[in-house]
This record gives C-alpha cells, sequence and structure tokens, in this order.
C-alpha cells in the first residue's frame, strides 16, 4: 500500500473580499471569495480543474444576498424587516490553494478557512468545489462554523445555483454569530432556505452590520492576524424536522439545502419517487440540480432495487457530471450500502483502496456513513496500512480521513443514520 504518493496540487480556488456595507458607511470587510494556499497534496490528488466561478457569478450572488437581506416582505409585521446592510466585493476574486478544492475532513475546512488571515483579511468568501465534511459528513452547498469571520465557504454549485444568495446570506449569518433558527421557516436562518425565507430579525440585523472583530466573537478584536480557532462550532447540534407534505418529489430536488438536505425525506417518498429522481439524472437540463437528486435518491431508495445503485455509479462515473454531482452520488452509495446495497459496499472499498481514485477520499467517508461492520474491518486494515507508511509525527491526511469514518462508522452504527443527522 503506498500511501506517500505526494504530487503538488495544479488547480485554484477561488476567493473574493465580501464588504459589507451600513448607511453608506463601510462597517466592515469582508474579503470576497477565494479557493486553496499552495500544499502538497500526498493522498488522493486528482489533478482538478480550478473553480470557474467568474466574478459577474459572484456580484450577482453577493446582490442576491443584499437583496434578500433588505427586503422587508411583510411589511409592518414582525417576521421580516429591511436590514440596512450591503454585502459586495471589495478587490478582485483571486485564486487561492488550499488542500485540493474539495473538503472533505475537518482539517481540510480549517485549512481552507485559514486562508487570508495572515494578510490581516477576516472576510474571505471561499469558493470550492465540493464540500462533504461541515462538522459532521455529507453533502453541503456551503458551510460557516459560528463565529468566525473568515470561514464561510461556499460551493461553485452553490454560487451558479438559483439560491445562491440565500446560501450566502445565511452563511455569512454564521460567521457573524447566529445559530439556525428551527421554529421558522421563514426567517433567514432556518437551517433549510426555502425561497420564502428571507426573514430577518431586529437582533439579527445588528448581528449582521456589528463592526468586524477579528476572527469574530471570542477573539482578540485587535489581532486579527493568526490561526482560525478550529474549535469554532459548527451549527449542527439544532434540526428541525422539515414537513414535505404535499411537495412533488421534483420540486423537493429543485429546493435549495444549505446545510444538508434533510434525512426525513425518507418518511416522505418512496421506491417510486426514485425512479422520477433516475430519470431527472438523465436529464441535461436538470444538471443543476443532479448533486441534489444524488442525494435524495440516497436518502430515499430502499436498497432493494439495483437500478437505483446503478443511477447513481453512472453519474459517479460520468464524465459530463460536476464535481459536486460525484461528491454528492459516491456519499449516496454509501447510504445504500448502509440498507444492505452490496454493489454499492464493493464500489465504496474498492476506491478506498484506490490512491489514484479520484473519488478515494468520498469512498472512504461513505464506508463510514454506511456504519456497516464490514466496512469498518476494510477501514481498520486501511488506517493500519497508511499508518505502517507514515513515520512522521503529525497524522497524514490519508490516516486522518480513516479516523473520521472510523468514528462516523461507530456513530453510524450506534444509533442509526437518521439519528446521525438529527433525526
Ligand atoms: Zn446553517
Amino acid at each position: 500500500m503506498k500511501w506517500k504518493v505526494v504530487r503538488f496540487g495544479a488547480g485554484s480556488l477561488a476567493a473574493a473580499l465580501l464588504s459589507v456595507q451600513s448607511n453608506g458607511a463601510e462597517a466592515q470587510q469582508f474579503h470576497g471569495l477565494t479557493v486553496g494556499t499552495y500544499a502538497p497534496c500526498d493522498f488522493g490528488c486528482t489533478p482538478f480543474p480550478p473553480v470557474t466561478v467568474s466574478a459577474a457569478e459572484i456580484d450577482n450572488m453577493f446582490n442576491a444576498a443584499t437583496n434578500i437581506l433588505r427586503d422587508d416582505v411583510d411589511g409592518a409585521g414582525d417576521a421580516d424587516q429591511f436590514c440596512d446592510v450591503s454585502l459586495f466585493r471589495q478587490q478582485e476574486v483571486e485564486p487561492f490553494m488550499a488542500g485540493d478544492g474539495d473538503v472533505d475532513s475537518n482539517e481540510d475546512f480549517w485549512n481552507v478557512s485559514e486562508y487570508g488571515s495572515s494578510y490581516g483579511h477576516t472576510n474571505f468568501v471561499k469558493i470550492v468545489r465540493s464540500i462533504t465534511y461541515c462538522g459532521r459528513t455529507g453533502f453541503f452547498e456551503g458551510c460557516a462554523p459560528i463565529g468566525p469571520r473568515n470561514s464561510v465557504v461556499i460551493t461553485e454549485g452553490a454560487v451558479r445555483s438559483a439560491g445562491a444568495g440565500f446560501v450566502l446570506a445565511h452563511e455569512v449569518g454564521h460567521s457573524v454569530s447566529l445559530g439556525h433558527q428551527d421554529g421558522s421557516p421563514e426567517n433567514i436562518m432556518y437551517p433549510y432556505v426555502l425561497s420564502s425565507a428571507h426573514g430577518v430579525w431586529p437582533w439579527q440585523c445588528s448581528a449582521y452590520n456589528a463592526p468586524v472583530d477579528g476572527d469574530g466573537p471570542g477573539y482578540n478584536p485587535f489581532t486579527p492576524r493568526g490561526p482560525m480557532d478550529a474549535t469554532a462550532k459548527f451549527p449542527q447540534d439544532d434540526h428541525p424536522r422539515m414537513d414535505f407534505s404535499g411537495v412533488s418529489i421534483e420540486e423537493a430536488a429543485h429546493r435549495t439545502y444549505v446545510d444538508l438536505v434533510p434525512a426525513e425525506v425518507a418518511d416522505y417518498y418512496g421506491d417510486e419517487d426514485v425512479a422520477v429522481l433516475t430519470r431527472m439524472l438523465h436529464d441535461p437540463r436538470e444538471a443543476d440540480h443532479h448533486a441534489k437528486i444524488a442525494q435524495l435518491i440516497g436518502l430515499i431508495a430502499s436498497g432493494r432495487d439495483t437500478r437505483h445503485t446503478s443511477a447513481l455509479l453512472e453519474l459517479v462515473k460520468s464524465r459530463a457530471a460536476a464535481r459536486d454531482a460525484h461528491a454528492s452520488a459516491t456519499i449516496s452509495l454509501g447510504y445504500l450500502a448502509h440498507r444492505g446495497d452490496h454493489a454499492a459496499f464493493s464500489f465504496l472499498a474498492h476506491h478506498a483502496r484506490d490512491i489514484k481514485s479520484p473519488v478515494v477520499a468520498w469512498a472512504i467517508q461513505a464506508l463510514g456513513l454506511s456504519g456497516r461492520e464490514d466496512a469498518r474491518a476494510e477501514l481498520s486494515r486501511l488506517e493500519r496500512d497508511a499508518d505502517d507508511d507514515e513515520k512522521s509525527a503529525r497524522p497524514g491526511r490519508a490516516r486522518r480521513l480513516f479516523r473520521q469514518a472510523l468514528r462516523d462508522n461507530d456513530d453510524v452504527r450506534g444509533r442509526g443514520l437518521r439519528a446521525y443527522y438529527g433525526r
């Protein structure tokens, strides 16, 4: 087993410096979008195309987020108010390199997060290709821990999506210390952003307008430089149940889910809906939604129909599919393996062993999510091999990924996938 292949990442992610303005005066500076630091890529690295979002697409996202925050949907009502804040790009979008563009572990997340902090810039928004770890393993469109200002990370798929403004407004909300609002689907801090979720309350607006305090509350405001606090909490503990009654499967596939596609979709849909979803996977007009569709298939499918597994495998192998669709489909194979699908398990076990596979890291994560005994045995064996090869004091990326997957595996086996996702 050769884990010490060292290659250098050749891609770049994008970052933009985001500014927030209120009442015409600059209240705080966010730094726009960036992706990556130039780090040796020693595991599962594939030459990857750089993030290709344009400055115009990023500006559209900032404008949409500003409009959502400034909108007063209910007039004199108390569910929403005009929030006098503007989010805009302060400087050129710049490429950055941190890791390989796919955020798939806690270490990865903080590595990407930290970019820009050594410049004293604390409001970079980073654009990456995919996020499969945000406090827990899954598929995410955006991620931001509560507090640190420099930690807003968004996928390029989300930037291009119709829900981009909601994703940014929500994640920036986390970065200015706002947590989730479980009981208020109309609020911007509801965990799953709906197109009706424009709501901003006065105290939330004050948080958006608070002056920059280094890396967020609890950090020294006079020393915004230096390493990020990697112990900041991800907004994962609160998770309201989402009601899909009366929502067609097509509509569910077109929604924006900021944090996760909620696991309770399984209560509302069945294999006949998965048949509709697999047809949507073959429709190029649905390409922007393929990553979400793959999540829905993984969460809903009973694991008894091999055509569902085939549809996901096809997506993973498709050269036409976007990187985040590959990530989502691989993670979803873990859900099917959890429900006993052997083909899904075999695929994951094979790719978890193959350091050259473009999906190796996601396959390892998915084996964790499968919660299976045989997956655990495989992960332990691979971790031992990685240990044998790595003599350095600091655990390598491979070993950290295996450890994270082993923790997930124990967790899912112990309490089930639904409880792992807070349901
Ligand atoms: Zn959130």
